[in-house]
């Protein structure tokens, strides 16, 4: 097979992978993107278990913006997100302390937009396929990467083989390109799992998602996308084996106890797709770049789905690579790399530590942290300064 070349290679093909590609590509700079899975069409039947939205917040959505004609998507597809209501369940799962985050408090008529996962994925191809700098590999894989100093090697799992100046690994948390340069990921594990999945209900939720606290994690209500008030997207966060039972029931049951730990929140429930589970093992990259190769996304940070962080977080990798690639002629040039890796690192790292620690207090059974999570909670919703320093760091805005 002959050896192709490319400016940068970006292994997998998820909404980090297309962004990055057309993030990076114009007519000096050719991108080759490929997934091992995705045979990139658009076929609603190829995620058929991916019924995800992503919330994605101003910051985000300006540089989309960049790449796509966002106006579109989120007339027909987006649902505005300008209210966060926190509600700390007691023992008894009876409702304690509710506080509630309006975007209005840092003068926003909304912090973002709520969008399908399969939606955004189905926009990103269609500006890709438009771009004659972009070449798509579908359903082949890296299997194997070496560096030199002035270009990476990537072998494929067709047997092809690539030679480019960068090469972006943006191929999940179970990264090949992270694992084949052997860096090191620092885990978190807890003996927690999540399960996703729609919902009809009773009562509108309007523009607002409702996180509600207990033990055992967070169960968040997110307003699906379009002008239906009363269908969602359910995030539950539980001890490993009680999500395990959960996952395992049928649909009507798994309503049933849905509403419960809600504590009818949006009144009566009906399941309108089926749950797809994960585990509580999360990640994070020792470093973010190797002699011609960076890491992003999920392949760099894998959070808990707290706080709607890990997409946000991706598109901040994304315009600080393309802000240093843009002012050097070789992209793959190690200075750049270092620069993008030092700068990136500890606040990435911020997050992933912040993430995971709001997830071990939303965990614990222990009284102190229980106390210390409704304590927060109570401080951030009654201060009107917190509360602002805490949207602007959640929505990854400048503090001060
Ligand atoms: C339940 C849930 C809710 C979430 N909600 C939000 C939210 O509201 N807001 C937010 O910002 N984030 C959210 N996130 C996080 C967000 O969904 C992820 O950050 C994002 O989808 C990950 O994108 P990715 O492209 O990094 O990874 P993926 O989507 O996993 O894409 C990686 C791609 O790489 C391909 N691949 C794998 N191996 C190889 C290989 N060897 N070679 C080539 N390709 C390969 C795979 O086929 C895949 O297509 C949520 C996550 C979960 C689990």
């Amino acid at each position: 097979m002959k050896k192709q070349y490319c400016d940068v290679f970006v292994s997998g093909g998820g909404l980090a992978g297309l962004m990055t590609s057309l993030a990076l590509a114009d007519k000096s700079r050719k991108v080759i993107c490929c997934d091992l899975n995705w045979d990139f069409s658009t076929e609603i039947t190829d995620f058929p278990q991916d019924q995800r939205v992503t919330a994605l917040f101003n910051n985000s959505l300006e540089f989309l913006k960049t790449l796509l004609s966002l106006k579109t998507l989120l007339s027909t597809s987006g649902k505005r997100l300008s209210e966060i209501e926190v509600l700390e369940a007691g023992a008894n799962g009876d409702i304690k302390q509710v506080s509630t985050f309006s975007s209005k408090s840092v003068s926003k008529s909304e912090f973002g937009w709520v969008i399908a996962n399969r939606n955004l994925r189905s926009a990103l191809l269609a500006e890709v396929r438009r771009s004659p700098y972009i070449n798509l590999l579908p359903k082949v894989g890296v299997a194997k990467v070496f560096t030199r100093a002035r270009e990476a090697h990537i072998i494929l799992s067709n047997g092809g083989r690539i030679v480019a100046k960068l090469l972006v690994g943006a191929d999940g948390k179970n990264s090949q390109v992270r694992n084949s340069l052997q860096i090191n990921t620092r885990n978190i594990s807890l003996p927690q799992a999540g399960i996703s999945f729609n919902i009809r209900h009773k009562k509108p939720l309007g523009q607002k998602s409702i996180e509600i606290y207990q033990s055992g994690g967070p169960f968040t209500i997110i307003p699906l996308p379009g002008e239906d008030e009363y269908c969602s997207n359910i995030i539950w966060m539980d001890k490993t084996e009680k999500i395990d039972k959960y996952y395992n029931l049928e649909a009507k049951k798994l309503a049933i106890e849905a509403g419960k730990r809600s504590q009818g929140a949006v009144g009566e429930m009906e399941l309108i797709s089926s749950p797809m589970k994960w585990t509580g093992n999360y990640q994070m990259a020792k470093k973010l770049y190797h002699e011609r190769a960076v890491l992003i996304a999920e392949a760099a940070h894998n959070l808990p789905p707290l706080g709607a962080q890990g997409l946000n977080l991706t598109v901040s990798d994304i315009k600080l690579l393309l802000e240093f690639i843009t002012l050097a002629e070789d992209p793959g040039d190690i200075q750049i790399l270092t620069n993008f890796a030092s700068k990136r690192f500890f606040p990435v790292l911020l997050k992933f530590i912040g993430t995971n620690f709001l997830n071990l207090l939303s965990f614990s059974n222990l009284v102190p942290l229980r106390t210390l999570r409704s304590k927060g909670a109570s401080l951030f919703s009654s201060n009107n300064e917190f509360q602002r320093l805490l949207i602007q760091f959640g929505l990854n805005e400048e503090l001060f």
